[in-house]
């Protein structure tokens, strides 16, 4: 058995291209200083809106199983070598948007039965052992029901973790401070005439935005952010790339975040790296004040 990684981390997702556009600087950069990088996607996306014309005739499982290999190509960006669909290829289906008849599938995310699908989980983090969890706030970071579904695994799962004695040491949410969005909404702003994009998102468009106060965590990804665009651009169905810019498929610009932030939901906090205004100074590594690991 070849030794496990010391530092191991574990990112819960709904869909293929939330991990690049939420995690994708942080998963590299650990993936590169050789930490353990360990993706669960909860869905194939079969849902989604397809964005190139060409691929328009892509829908359900044939969607779902190009997204698959979107994913695969954009874990090779990355330099993650272990990813996994929650209970395996296809167990569990896109809701599509909030309030739409699709949620009503009863083989669909938001059908499933959280325990059961913590329960595919729990086997993940039995093998992998991991220090830290990241994955949604409550509300999934922008209310999608396969986000706020993914949170409620993630969180279960941990909780049965601490039960069977693989417990988790900190458990992170996706973040970002709300300081930080409007500033690159205000460069988006003045940039916006000169790019390809029908128009700009809104602030509200960003999930996970919260005063800056709750950020606990800040990665710098700047040494990753070529990798993150390139991982967020190999989801081509879903996500249009113009550094550091990019759109989904609404054609609206979002600003491409190359430093990550994170709300230390669960766990103790480490020693603080950089100061920050408004608030208590922030940890620079997921894995901080985490003991010798075993
Ligand atoms: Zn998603």
């Amino acid at each position: 058995m070849t030794e496990r990684p010391p530092r191991r981390l574990l990112l819960v997702h709904a869909h293929p291209d939330d991990e690049s556009i939420n995690n994708g600087a942080t998963m590299a950069r650990y993936a590169a200083e050789g930490a353990q990088v360990t993706l669960v996607t909860c869905t194939l996306g079969e849902r989604g809106e397809v964005i190139p014309p060409g691929l328009a005739h892509l829908t359900g499982a044939a969607l779902g199983e190009y997204r698959r290999r979107e994913l695969a190509a954009a874990m090779r960006e990355l330099g993650v070598e272990d990813f996994r669909l929650l209970g395996g290829a296809g167990r569990y289906r896109d809701s599509g948007m909030m309030g739409l008849p699709d949620n009503d599938d009863p083989g669909c995310l938001w059908q499933a039965d959280v325990d059961e699908a913590a329960a595919h989980l729990l086997e993940v983090i039995r093998e992998v052992r991991p220090q830290v969890l990241v994955t949604y706030d409550p509300g999934g970071g922008y209310g999608h029901p396969d986000h706020i579904q993914a949170h409620r695994i993630a969180m279960r799962a941990a909780g049965l973790a601490a039960e069977a004695g693989v417990g988790i040491a900190k458990v992170y949410w996706n973040r970002v401070p709300r300081a930080v969005a409007e500033e690159a909404f205000a460069r988006l702003a003045e940039a916006l005439p000169g790019l390809a994009f029908a128009g700009s998102a809104v602030l509200g468009d960003v999930p996970g935005v919260v005063d800056d106060a709750r950020i606990t965590t800040e990665i710098d990804g700047t040494a990753y952010a070529a990798a993150k665009a390139a991982a967020m651009a190999a989801h081509a169905t879903q996500i249009e790339v113009a550094e550091p810019y990019f759109a989904l498929s609404n054609q609206l610009a979002q600003p491409l975040f190359a430093t990550e932030y994170y709300e230390l939901a669960r766990g103790e906090r480490g020693a603080p790296g950089v100061p920050a205004a408004g608030g208590p100074a922030r940890e620079t590594d997921l894995f901080a004040g985490i003991g010798a690991p075993s």
